[in-house]
């Protein structure tokens, strides 16, 4: 049943969440989220995609422009750069499952008024929506998560996580038994000419040393949680870490 929202949904996407439901059940599902607002100025959920039985699962922040439009995870630019990333960091992208953690586009128009810009999703549409990341985690039961950018990294670790400190290191988690963070692709892109080399550079070493962790051997797929969704408060850490390091950025 619909609880009423002053966000213009039910407050949370495990309203809308099967029970026992596959991966195939759970897409279709999301697809009729109305969780919170964010479906009603975006074209379609974006939901993950991949293997189901993938060892690494990539979370980034929320589907763009280009994902909004085709329906698939990491289609647009951002995309190609973490297809060249993982290839040249010696992951296979059709081995890796790659979803967000909010689901809906969110974006504003700029001041002409033709171009959708992105807006990053606020900690209650993280909150409303991670339901459904911790849904495809319990199915996938990847071996490492790779987190990549601020929003996904303080939706699994928590609102203290900083991708300055914490990115590349490896951390044990409830969600994975490694959880690896990084930036997020567009970060890159974004990054100002002279140093875009350099921290593409740095974002395929972070990607590296997942590759080496997925080689160095098979972890026991261990998502404590499994079936039972408990729920995600925005003004406390999830309390899933348990052995995070810290350490001082690369940049
Ligand atoms: S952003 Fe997430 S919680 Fe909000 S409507 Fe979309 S799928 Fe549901």
């Amino acid at each position: 049943m619909e609880r009423g929202h002053a966000n213009g949904g039910t407050g949370s996407a495990a309203d809308f969440i099967p029970p026992n439901a596959s991966l195939t059940a759970l897409r279709k599902a999301a697809a009729t989220c109305r969780g919170c607002h964010l479906y009603k100025n975006a074209t379609q959920t974006v939901f993950g995609e991949g293997p189901r039985h993938a060892r690494v699962m990539f979370v980034g922040e929320q589907p763009g422009d280009a994902e909004d439009k085709a329906g698939h995870p990491f289609v647009g630019a951002s995309g190609k750069l973490l297809d060249r990333a993982m290839e040249a960091a010696g992951l296979e992208r059709d081995d890796a499952y790659v979803t967000n953690a909010v689901k809906h586009f969110k974006w504003a128009k700029d001041a002409t008024g033709k171009r959708r810009i992105h807006k990053s999703p606020n900690r209650g549409e993280v909150r409303a929506c991670v339901p459904w990341l911790e849904a495809e985690i319990a199915r996938v039961q990847p071996e490492i998560i790779v987190a990549l950018g601020a929003t996904a990294g303080k939706a699994l670790i928590g609102p203290s996580f900083s991708v300055t400190k914490q990115r590349g290191i490896e951390q044990k988690t409830a969600w994975a038994p490694s959880l690896v963070a990084t930036i997020h692709p567009s970060a890159v892109l974004r990054a100002p000419r002279p140093i875009r080399e350099r921290e593409e550079r740095a974002f395929i070493a972070d990607l590296a040393k997942v590759a080496r962790l997925l080689a160095h051997g098979k972890r026991e797929r261990t998502h404590r949680r499994s079936d039972k969704l408990l729920p995600w408060s925005a003004t406390e850490a999830p309390s899933l870490t348990s052995s995070a390091q810290t350490r001082s950025s690369r940049r």
